[in-house]
């Protein structure tokens, strides 16, 4: 008996692409034979997490018998100090893509519709469609603008309409490194109707410097009720593999975020960790000031090849490599070194290159100056 259970999928999953992750280390060395592999591919931090965290996560090895504290407790109390909100703003997730998920759950219905730009984070589009939502694209910032192939608040203002629940905004945004400055996105969020959530998405806040004006959209959330602010602990703090993010919004909404969260969302040992984590801010420091070398090395090297980059406050950039960015990845591959191509996202000819430590950023370089000549 031949089975389609393709009709039977829920509407919106039916015509699903599934999320593309950056090429994990273990699968290269599996499939090409090759044993000295560098990452440069998901945004993850070179120096790796905390020592504390990992002191943190040791000890409580031992009490995974038990459920986690599903409220996190702990964690919330760290996150709601250090950001000088109440408890009862805060929401945790399994990763931020897993708060992301939770906004659409509880605002969209196939009858209603998210805006987000293109080239924006391709979760956004998941969760809306997943949903059976009606997702609307607006154009982003042409190749000639300043902040090039970056949100257009015009474009996403333009879109809202009376079916609007969400707009999702990455800033700094992932793939491009562009971001809305502070008055930009203050006018957007003046703009935008109260009934229209706004989730501004921050997995690279921490990498921000004060001079870029980007801004900590924290200081938005008592004058606009309708924001939804989501951050990570797996870029910056160094924990991709242990998934806790949160969001941070107007009491009643993160109750309502709470609703459709599943009880134990965040595992014992994330707990944890990104409690920890979030106290060594030497660590978060250090971090900062490797990025901010490691980004210096990548953009000379790209001035003495003549490519040129989108603006990046990330820990990533955005090269034009005036080739077929896949090809280029492939190349890469063959010689141990993954970043990510991002045709997926519309921009053909460009890859996306996470900043590392020195050393994998000088093997970056060089393997990527050897392919470029050929
Ligand atoms: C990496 C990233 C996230 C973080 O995802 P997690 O689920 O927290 O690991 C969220 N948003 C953007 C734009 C990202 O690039």
């Amino acid at each position: 008996m031949t089975c389609d259970f393709l009709p039977l999928a829920a509407p919106g999953v039916r015509t699903l692409h599934p999320y593309q992750p950056g090429k994990p280390e273990s699968e290269l060395r599996r499939e090409y034979g090759l044993s000295d592999i560098i990452k440069l591919a998901s945004n993850e931090n070179p120096l790796g997490p905390s020592p504390k965290a990992l002191v943190a996560v040791r000890e409580a090895l031992a009490g995974v018998a038990r459920y986690p504290d599903g409220n996190g407790f702990e964690l919330k109390t760290a996150l709601s100090a250090r950001l000088n909100t109440p408890i009862g703003a805060l929401t945790l997730g399994n990763g931020s893509n897993d708060v992301l998920e939770l906004a659409a759950r509880a605002f969209l219905t196939p009858e209603h519709e998210a805006v987000f730009s293109e080239h924006a984070f391709a979760v956004y589009p998941i969760v809306t469609q997943a949903i059976g939502a009606t997702a609307r694209v607006a154009q982003a910032n042409p190749p000639d603008h300043p902040m090039p192939y970056g949100h257009d608040p015009a474009a996403l203002l333009n879109l809202i309409n009376d079916r609007t629940r969400i707009v999702f905004i990455a800033n700094p945004n992932n793939p491009t490194g562009t971001w809305l400055k502070t008055a930009e996105l203050q006018t957007l969020l003046e703009a935008v109707p109260e009934r229209v959530m706004v989730v501004v998405d921050e997995a690279y806040g921490e990498y921000v410097e004060a001079t870029a004006d980007c801004p900590n959209a924290l200081h938005w959330l008592d004058r606009f009720p309708n924001l939804i602010i989501t951050r990570t602990f797996s870029k910056a703090y160094g924990l991709a593999g242990l998934r806790v993010g949160y969001a941070v919004s107007h009491p009643q909404v993160a109750d309502l975020l709470n609703r459709v969260r599943q009880p134990f969302n965040v595992n014992s040992l994330a707990l944890v960790a990104a409690t920890a984590a979030l106290g060594d801010l030497e660590h978060l420091e250090r971090s900062r000031t490797l990025n901010r070398a490691g980004m210096q090395q990548l953009q000379d090297a790209c001035r003495q090849w003549g490519l040129s980059w989108l603006p990046s406050v990330g820990n990533f950039l955005c090269v034009d490599v005036g080739r077929s960015g896949r090809e280029m990845f492939l190349e890469l591959l063959k010689r141990g070194v993954i970043v990510r191509p991002v045709d997926n996202y519309g921009l053909p000819h460009f890859l996306r290159i996470s900043i590392g430590s020195q050393a994998e950023n000088a093997r970056l370089i060089e393997v990527l100056g050897t392919v470029l000549k050929d």
